[in-house]
């Protein structure tokens, strides 16, 4: 016994098994990707980014009602509202403090409109904190901005809803 340690040991058996694994995994396909350049794909139920839209006409979708307000458990969304003169509801503002948020998604269930939704984004890293307290501005930018990919989203998971 103790003499075949010795010969595998003169011969690196160890080593050219280490080797020939290293060469093998030269050819197999990879398992990483170069990432930002290339990404995985997202499920259309990925809760990223929240993001604020709105309907076709440019009108907002909210309708100031709160229920996101209510359900949500992190108590990281501050909304104010006031009549406009046409007699709709409409918020004054609408803040979500991100580093509360817990992405749980019960604002985007909650809404009776479609208007808050978790968007695709999941790239918003910031430098400060402070640029994680979005206010509507910044919520109806991002509606606009990701709107065909939330809408065909939202179509696709209809039926489950
Ligand atoms: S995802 Fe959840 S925690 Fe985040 S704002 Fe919506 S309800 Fe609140
Ligand atoms: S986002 Fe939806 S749930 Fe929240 S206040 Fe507006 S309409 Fe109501």
């Amino acid at each position: 016994m103790a003499f075949a340690k010795i010969v595998e040991s003169f011969f690196l058996k160890e080593i050219v098994k280490g080797m020939a694994l290293t060469f093998r995994s030269m050819f197999r396909p990879k398992y990483t990707l170069n990432y930002p350049f290339e990404k995985n794909p997202l499920s259309t139920r990925f809760r990223g980014e929240h993001a604020l839209r709105r309907y076709p006409n440019g009108e907002e979708r909210c309708i100031a009602c709160k229920l996101c307000e209510a359900a949500c458990p992190a108590m990281a969304i501050t909304i104010e509202a006031e009549e406009r003169e046409d007699g709709s509801r409409r918020t004054t503002r609408y803040d979500i403090d991100m580093t509360k948020c817990i992405y749980c998604g019960l604002c985007q269930e909650a809404c009776p409109v479609d208007a808050i939704v978790e968007g695709p984004n999941f790239e918003y890293s910031t430098q400060t904190k402070e640029e994680l307290y979005y206010n509507k501005e910044k919520l109806l930018a991002n509606g606009d901005r990701w709107e065909a990919q939330i809408a065909k989203n939202l179509e696709e998971n209809a039926k489950y809803r």
